[in-house]
């Protein structure tokens, strides 16, 4: 990650090489925190105001003290001026202290390569959320195996995976949520499996309709994913992504990956 530029509750702006947590917070002592990942379009964060709705919740569910969303805002303002990167990547943390954080840092610059060319995923095996305390739907700091997973894709030879139940039904992407295309339908995996309520999943939804697609979310087996016309992720920073092969097995290309990314950023950029 290139930083660029980072600001704190109650310091603003401060130079990058800064401390900026105690010791004892157990965002670090025990990846005890929430954050969130925005894409930022043109120097304006696209869906703030959902991305704080999210944090606010993985929050509450960590126990943590109630997010001061204003606070967050005022900070992003902030470091995104300090920033001066129209085409960037935001982050906000909320740690126990609490403090709270903004970080702007460069766009990876290979995401419009990997979209030409298109994702290999491989399966590895994930566990669904089901109880409170596994944190279902939470976006906390302890992403440690989400990383693990995603290296052990790249050492297996492919760009990503995807986890998958015991049972082989299709969750998420370490950072992303899953797609795929029947005909003139999208399914994406329920939100009831546990997996992180995408804020890009949410806008895939606005605009497929639109697109001329329906959409189905539910539980759904690796070889429904597998016998799909076309595949792809979302997420806020990588946005759509086509998936091309999984675990070896080729998927093909399709227009819904194109058109709804062109969609996505008319209502980013829009
Ligand atoms: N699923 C997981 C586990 C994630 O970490 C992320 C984002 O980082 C997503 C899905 C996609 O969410 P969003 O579209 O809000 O970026």
């Amino acid at each position: 990650m290139t930083l660029l530029a980072v600001a704190v509750g109650g310091r603003g702006v401060v130079d990058p090489d800064e401390p900026v947590l105690r010791a004892d917070d157990e965002a670090l002592l025990r990846g005890r925190a929430a954050f969130e990942t925005v894409r930022v379009y043109g120097g304006k964060p696209f869906k703030l105001a959902e991305h704080l709705e999210r944090l606010a919740g993985s929050a509450e569910m960590i126990g943590l003290p109630a997010v001061n969303r204003l606070e967050l805002e005022a900070l992003a303002q902030q470091a995104l001026e300090e920033a001066a990167a129209p085409e960037s990547v935001l982050r906000l943390y909320w740690t126990p202290t609490p403090v709270a954080l903004a970080l702007v840092s460069a766009l990876a610059d290979h995401y419009g390569e990997l979209r030409r060319r298109g994702q290999r995923l491989i399966s590895l095996r994930g566990a669904r959320a089901e109880e409170p305390w596994l944190l279902p739907g939470v976006k906390s700091t302890s992403y440690a195996v989400n990383m693990a997973a995603e290296a052990e894709a790249k050492r297996r030879g492919a760009d990503d995976a995807v986890f998958v139940d015991r049972d082989g039904t299709v969750l998420e992407g370490p950072t992303t949520n899953l797609w795929w295309r029947r005909d003139r339908t999208l399914f994406t995996p329920s939100l009831d499996l546990g997996i992180l309520a995408g804020v890009t999943r949410a806008t895939v939804f606005e605009l497929a309709g639109a697109a001329g697609y329906a959409v189905e979310e539910g539980e759904y087996g690796l070889t429904e994913l597998l016998a799909a016309d076309e595949a792809f992720t979302s997420s806020s920073v990588r946005e759509l992504m086509p998936v091309t092969e999984l675990d070896g097995a080729p998927i093909p290309r399709g227009p819904a990956a194109d058109d709804l990314q062109a969609a996505l950023r008319r209502a980013a950029e829009g």
